[in-house]
């Protein structure tokens, strides 16, 4: 566990950012802080940081409808419900930081929906299918990703003949499309973990599934949640004010 909680472990350097290049990590950056934050709490010191409420929707799944801008999790305050909202527009992402909901309120909906969906006529068959494809293009990026040493080795054999700028590029390239490719393989390993045996059982299988698997089956059946702002008497019904992007491929 010590040995976990080395920031290196996922990737990161002493500050906690990512160290660029530093490839396969054994713990995502969230999964390093859900560890710190565990230990923290099994010696029974307060957290270091006030946050730890594992979002469902954060890491790309819900954006702002009116700015397109994905939400981000936190509190107001930090006796406050955990919530989502727009971030304040930056010099470098102009967000509009009009959107605020419940984490609960929109969390809940959210699940409703994609449990409602599983149930409906065909769906159950196309999620498999969806499941299908994405073992096979994981076979394919396992075997990519192993050849990517090969490739590192080819690339240095004709180092000596190319300008040094021209070489690092090609590095840089090669570097750049093991990463993405890890990221993919790790998302399609979401996506096939959800088990899809019976859409029945999945409602039972939701209340008692691990965070990480609710979010499986989210990113398996939606490919974004849109989130209205609360006008014209939306504000009491969730489900208005949500809009969901069903994954077909
Ligand atoms: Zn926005």
């Amino acid at each position: 566990m010590k040995t976990l909680s080395n920031p290196r472990m996922a990737g990161l350097d002493s500050e906690g950012s990512p160290i660029e290049g530093f490839g396969e990590t054994v713990l995502t950056p969230d999964e390093q802080q859900a560890l710190l934050e565990a230990r923290t709490v099994i010696r029974g010191e307060p957290a270091q940081r006030r946050e730890s409420y594992d979002y469902l929707l954060t890491k790309g799944i819900a954006d702002c409808d009116g700015c397109a801008y994905d939400l981000a999790g936190g509190r107001v305050h930090a006796e406050a419900a955990p919530g989502y909202r727009c971030l304040p527009p930056t010099e470098h992402r102009p967000s509009c930081g009009a959107i605020r909901m419940d984490a609960d309120r929109l969390e809940t909906a959210v699940a409703e929906q994609v449990l409602a969906d599983m149930l409906r006529p065909g769906r159950h068959e196309e999620l498999l299918r969806l499941q299908r494809d994405a073992g096979e293009e994981a076979e394919r990026l396992a075997r990519h990703i192993d050849g990517a040493e090969a490739r590192f080795a080819a690339l240095k054999a004709v180092r000596d003949q190319m300008l040094p700028d021209a070489f690092k590029a090609a590095e840089k390239a090669t570097k750049n499309d093991v990463a993405a490719a890890r990221t993919r393989l790790r998302f399609l390993q979401q996506i096939i973990s959800v088990p899809l045996s019976d859409p029945h059982d999945v409602v039972a299988w939701w209340n008692a599934a691990p965070r990480a698997s609710q979010r499986a089956l989210i990113l398996l059946s939606v490919t974004k949640v849109h989130v209205l702002a609360s006008g014209s008497g939306r504000g009491h019904d969730p489900h208005k004010r949500i809009r969901i992007d069903w994954r077909n491929s």
